[in-house]
């Protein structure tokens, strides 16, 4: 999905993922809905969806997003009108309407999540230096460990904690070579498993408190920036280690995927990128700026309209306004 330009590869791909993975999980999802509203009732909430927005401390939690959504839409729909007419130039008019939605498949991404991945289609000044700086990566050798210590190197000089030894035993940050079948998204764990908080000997505290990432890490600088996000996880869940249990959480589980990306932000940026030899150089004219500006955008404004309306599907799944004969209408609804 990232790499290749063929419509009709990429329509073959997307067809068939959805066709293997989207049938088979309905029935499942259902059961899945059924359970875990029957768990949050005991609790005394309406359903799940309303579990998840009791996080948030706010009684107006949903009027709150779709007021924060629709301040941010004419910037949404600004990029959404240049990059149709960035893949309209590619793919021609029996593809493209300039007056319709995008198919999907022409994004990047499996889900059309992130944008990032068509740049190199967008990109409004191709003779600048390239700000993708995968290949640089590769020609440099660079392998997953290296990513791991790049960043933590980042994260240690802003005063922040560096990782504990079980962290690099323990963390599986690459596909397994023996052939084993692993849950490949990116996620980062903490174990809680902390024994005695009042432990004189700090070092055997902490071994008893191992925080791992699990990761099919990939030499590209999307991988990189995932890899700082989920450092942020493992970097938070280290800095509360000392509090009572029940205090070791985010404040909210958005808190949680904010920090990680916070640093993801300041890594990307062209000085940062340059000062870790990815950059030959970090030109500030305008012309770059932008360059930089919209490949941000195809990562971070893309993403807004597509992280909202997965939570405004779920609520309505949870709490039975869409009931499984609508899950794929509603999806696309919605879309
Ligand atoms: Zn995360």
């Amino acid at each position: 999905m990232a790499t290749s330009r063929s419509y009709k590869k990429l329509l073959y791909a997307w067809e068939g993922w959805h066709n293997a993975a989207g049938n088979p999980l309905r029935a499942k999802y259902q059961e899945f809905v059924t359970l875990s509203n029957e768990a949050y009732q005991m609790d005394g909430f309406e359903d799940t969806g309303s579990y998840w927005r009791s996080w948030y401390d706010s009684t107006t939690f949903e009027d709150d997003l779709e007021h924060l959504y629709n301040q941010l839409e004419p910037l949404y729909l600004n990029l959404h009108a240049f990059v149709r007419r960035k893949l309209y130039d590619r793919y021609g008019p029996k593809y493209i309407n300039l007056k319709g939605p995008i198919p999907a498949h022409l994004l990047g991404n499996m889900w059309a999540q992130q944008w990032n991945n068509i740049y190199d289609l967008m990109v409004p000044y191709p003779d600048k230096p390239n700000l993708d700086v995968t290949s640089a990566m590769v020609n440099q050798g660079w392998n997953a460990t290296h990513m791991f210590r790049v960043s933590e190197e980042f994260f240690t000089s802003l005063g922040l904690l560096e990782m504990p030894p079980e962290f690099w035993e323990k963390s599986m940050l690459e596909k397994p070579a023996d052939g084993r079948e692993v849950v490949c998204h990116a996620s980062a764990w903490d174990f809680y498993n902390r024994k005695d908080f009042r432990s004189p000997h700090p070092a055997q505290a902490m071994l008893l408190s191992p925080r791992r990432i699990k990761q099919c890490t990939t030499v590209t600088m999307e991988q990189l920036f995932t890899v700082h996000h989920e450092m942020g996880h493992v970097q938070y869940y280290l800095q509360y280690k000392d509090q009572p249990v029940s205090f070791r959480g985010g404040a909210n589980p958005g808190f949680h995927e904010a920090i990680g990306d916070v640093l993801s932000l300041s890594v990307s940026t062209p000085s940062h990128l340059q000062k870790i030899g990815l950059l030959s150089s970090a030109v500030e004219d305008e012309e770059s700026n932008i360059n930089y500006l919209l490949k941000m955008a195809l990562e971070k404004i893309a993403f807004l309209p597509f992280g909202y309306l997965i939570d405004q599907w779920r609520w309505n799944v949870f709490s039975g306004r869409t009931p499984p004969s609508r899950y794929n209408y509603d999806w696309w609804y919605l879309r």
